[in-house]
């Protein structure tokens, strides 16, 4: 379906680049062939690696892959959780790292402009320094600007402030046949024709290649406090969430976590997460414009929790104690992953949280398989880890591989089945990519499919940017 590259075609390639910055050493190349998702059947090594320095340089590979018909995958910090950078195909993968340029902080417009490839870290230390604040925060701050707008990506703080979609004002974008397109800019409004800002924002790199974005910045949080809740059951945490939101708080974050999740995350950091008792925990951020306000809020919060069978209200106030808080929650994928098959981001409307995890504990119970669960409570956003491991007494066992292999796909189609029925889709921030393209069909009616075809041949007729990603052609 794809040439393969000739010699020719590589010399070109590295004309446009320089030869130091076009990879073919396979050996080199094992870092470009997969992403943060662990399963082996997903990695596929590409031909080369392209490292352009601009969005002209990216135009004419283009161009050129357009010509050539050989496919081309946009990579950013390859965090990604669904094979979404990974050359299925072969061809090129287009690294971002030599863009790593924040270009302009503009303090009046409240607005950056960075180029994609900076690293999200650098990214939240240059706003910082310049005293503003970017509350998007996917759990892995490696990930690029770029993928973070290519797969819309979410995090803990979208319950309050909202999801990169909400951040991202302006785009340069480079089409599949190498035109560059200036997408939106440092606006606040703009209602002029079809929104292609917003087509490319969680596109997964099908569309284009994002080279440079304006992003809406906001002035710092200045009074933040972090409870910890722990719960006799799971239950009891999740439904009291929308008692929260009915009263009328909006937290900044609230995450749910099972408690036997939470001892390979702090044995790893080594901290202490700060309670023992609980079989399930809320973790509530709020801020607000005073201190006052803080904890006239939280302690509405902890009202609302104690009602609802909270054993306990824990505080952490100062800065210290709320990082080692954060810290442990955020590396729960970190202590899991050794053993996780698969990470679920099913999200289904915020009411139907306890109903599904019910059914995730019932599916765990029924295959005899540890299906371990968090996620973002106030916007319906369920992780669950398909495991190795089964529990056994107060420890865990391995699975045979041959056992892990046949549960594996029935128990992932019984809880993507679970959310759809529900009334939830299948990603709510981790996007499609590869892996999740079989269930795409069970999430979207024919309709809506086709319409998404005819947009991807529209801007890539020949199915060059990406392919094989989200739907097949
Ligand atoms: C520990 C951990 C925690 C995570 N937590 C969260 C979370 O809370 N919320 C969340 O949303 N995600 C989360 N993720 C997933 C991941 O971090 C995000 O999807 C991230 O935004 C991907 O960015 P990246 O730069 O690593 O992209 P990559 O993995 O490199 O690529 C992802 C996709 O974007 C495309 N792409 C990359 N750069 C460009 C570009 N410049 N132009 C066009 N397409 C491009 C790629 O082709 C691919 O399809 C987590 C991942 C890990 C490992």
């Amino acid at each position: 379906m794809y040439r393969k590259m000739s010699d020719e075609v590589v010399k070109e390639l590295t004309g446009i680049v320089g030869e130091d910055h076009v990879i073919l050493d396979k050996e080199k190349m094992v870092d470009y062939s997969h992403d943060e998702f662990s399963l082996d059947w997903v990695g596929h090594f590409p031909e080369a690696v392209v490292k352009p320095k601009n969005a002209i340089e990216i135009s004419q590979i283009l161009k050129l892959a357009h010509k050539e018909k050989f496919a081309v995958t946009p990579r950013g910090g390859g965090t990604g959780l669904v094979g979404g950078c990974v050359p299925i195909f072969g061809g090129i993968v287009l690294s971002l790292e030599r863009m790593n340029r924040v270009l302009e902080i503009d303090k009046k417009n409240l607005m950056a402009t960075v180029e994609a490839g900076v690293i999200l870290m650098d990214f939240y230390e240059k706003v910082e320094s310049s005293g503003l604040f970017f509350p998007p925060h996917p759990g892995d701050e490696t990930a690029y600007i770029g993928g973070a707008i290519a797969t819309n990506a979410g995090g803990a703080r979208a319950v309050k402030y909202g999801v990169m979609r909400d951040f991202v004002k302006g785009l340069e974008v480079v089409l599949p046949n190498g035109e560059i397109l200036d997408l939106g800019g440092k606006l606040m409004k703009n209602c002029t024709g079809y929104s292609l800002l917003h087509l490319m924002i969680g596109s997964e790199g099908t569309l284009g290649v994002i080279t440079k974005a304006a992003i809406l910045l906001m002035p710092p949080l200045e009074n933040v406090i972090t409870l910890v809740i722990p719960y006799g059951s799971l239950y009891d945490a999740i439904k009291t969430v929308p008692e929260i939101i009915l009263n009328g708080i909006r937290p900044t974050s609230v995450e749910f976590i099972q408690s036997d999740a939470i001892p390979l995350s702090e044995e790893m950091l080594g901290k202490k997460w700060p309670c023992k008792e609980g079989r399930a925990f809320l973790m509530i951020i709020v801020d607000g414009p005073t201190e006052d306000e803080v904890y006239r809020l939280s302690e509405t919060i902890a009202n609302i929790c104690t009602s609802n069978n909270a054993k306990d209200v824990l505080v952490a106030e100062n800065r210290e104690k709320q990082a080692d808080i954060l810290a442990i929650r955020s590396n729960v994928y970190e202590g899991l992953k050794p053993n996780t098959i698969e990470i679920l981001d099913l999200t289904v409307p915020p009411s139907e949280i306890v109903n599904h995890v019910d059914r995730v504990c019932e599916v765990s119970r029924e295959y005899d398989v540890w299906l371990p669960t968090y996620g973002h409570a106030a916007d319906g956003n369920v992780h669950t880890h398909i495991m190795k491991l089964k529990k056994e007494g107060e420890g865990f066992k391995e699975l045979k591989e041959k056992e892990w292999k046949e549960k594996y796909p029935i128990i992932r189609k019984l809880l993507h089945e679970d959310c759809i029925k529900r009334g939830g889709v299948i990603s709510g921030e981790h996007c499609i990519g590869v892996l999740k393209k079989e269930y795409i069909p069970m999430a979207l009616s024919n309709a809506h499919l086709e319409i998404l075809r005819r947009i991807k041949r529209a801007f890539d007729p020949n199915n060059i940017l990406n392919p094989g990603k989200i739907f097949d052609l």
